[in-house]
């Protein structure tokens, strides 16, 4: 076999090719992207509803990511069924977990080198400063807001302001001597370990961005949202870190998603500024709410996909609003 220094022909040409593409717009590339601690309801039907149907109609390829960070709460068990439901409902996608792509592995659990490497740049980058607050203060700060919510039903009203948590006070930030605990400069801390890490806010900046559903949005730091966790003190990378890290390193274009996450938007918008990644388009769903006006979570089993399915109601029925909310 005849080794050659120079690329071979054909990888030669795609290089050409891909030289050639900014002249053409991006290919359209969407996600969907579920977490795996429980299982999929109306409100989650219609939002991947929603991703697919933009992805079909720009031609464009949509990406299933499963969001399978939090040890504690996913189980293989609630992936496999969402994928199950998804395709039930009609929803196809081109790349994932079930069958590969450019981009793999489309598991959040396989993918920790990735979200390393971004936290490393946003502390070197002087974005990060660790937090010694209690762990009560934080054990919420992995899930998405909505996962959130529904894990703390015991305790909250169900009205629950949506992407709600406690600005952040600065107590660490006000002490902030990044090289004290690990009594290392910032260029030597290869590892998060230990600390739980949050990002400094701009204080008092506005967060504008227009949403191609609902329009203008603005959120201010230090008012609607404070210093917010990026890695927490178990090894954990936060939604927001890792949802960044993923949707740039996936070339992603818009992200469909449920308005209980556009405060989180704001948010992954300073993270996108600070680590030079350009913003996807955003489109956020109005959330299904029942007829008291709450929000589904996943503890309303007998809204899950799975109950509906079991009880008759077609893919037709669940996504056109037909349904009876109070089932
Ligand atoms: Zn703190």
């Amino acid at each position: 076999m005849r080794v050659s220094a120079a690329a071979p022909p054909q990888v030669a040409t795609l290089l050409d090719s891909m030289a050639s593409l900014p002249s053409s717009p991006p290919t359209y590339r969407g996600r969907l992207a579920p977490s795996p601690t429980g299982y999929l309801h109306v409100g989650h039907a219609r939002t991947f509803w929603t991703a697919f149907e933009r992805a079909r109609d720009a031609g464009g390829t949509l990406v299933m990511r499963m969001e399978d960070l939090d040890p504690d709460r996913s189980r293989a068990a609630y992936a496999e069924a969402a994928l199950e439901d998804l395709r039930w409902l009609g929803i196809r996608w081109q790349e994932g977990p079930d069958q590969g792509g450019p981009f793999a592995p489309y598991a959040q659990s396989q993918r920790k080198n990735i979200y390393l490497a971004v936290w490393r740049k946003l502390l070197r980058g002087g974005f990060l400063f660790p937090c010694r607050c209690s762990r009560k203060d934080l054990e919420t700060a992995l899930a998405a807001p909505h996962e959130r919510v529904s894990a703390g039903a015991q305790s909250n009203e169900m009205n629950e302001p949506l992407d709600d948590e406690p600005v952040y006070p600065g107590t660490c930030r006000l002490q902030c001597n990044i090289a004290q605990p690990p009594n290392l400069t910032v260029g030597e801390i290869e590892e998060p370990d230990g600390f739980n890490w949050r990002f400094r806010i701009p204080d008092g900046e506005a967060v504008e961005f227009e949403d191609r559903n609902l329009g203008s949005q603005r959120f201010v730091a230090g008012v609607d949202f404070g210093d917010f966790v990026v890695w927490r003190r178990d090894g954990v990378p936060s939604y927001q870190l890792a949802c960044v890290a993923d949707d740039a390193a996936m070339g992603i274009t818009e992200v469909v998603r449920g308005a209980d996450l556009l405060k989180s938007t704001a948010r992954q918008i300073l993270l996108n500024r600070a680590l030079g990644f350009d913003n996807p388009g955003w489109f956020h769903c109005r959330l299904v709410v029942d007829r008291n006006g709450r929000r589904l979570a996943k503890r309303c089993d007998s809204l899950s996909l799975r109950a509906l399915r079991q009880r008759g109601f077609t893919p037709e029925q669940i996504l056109s609003g037909e349904l009876p909310v109070e089932v």
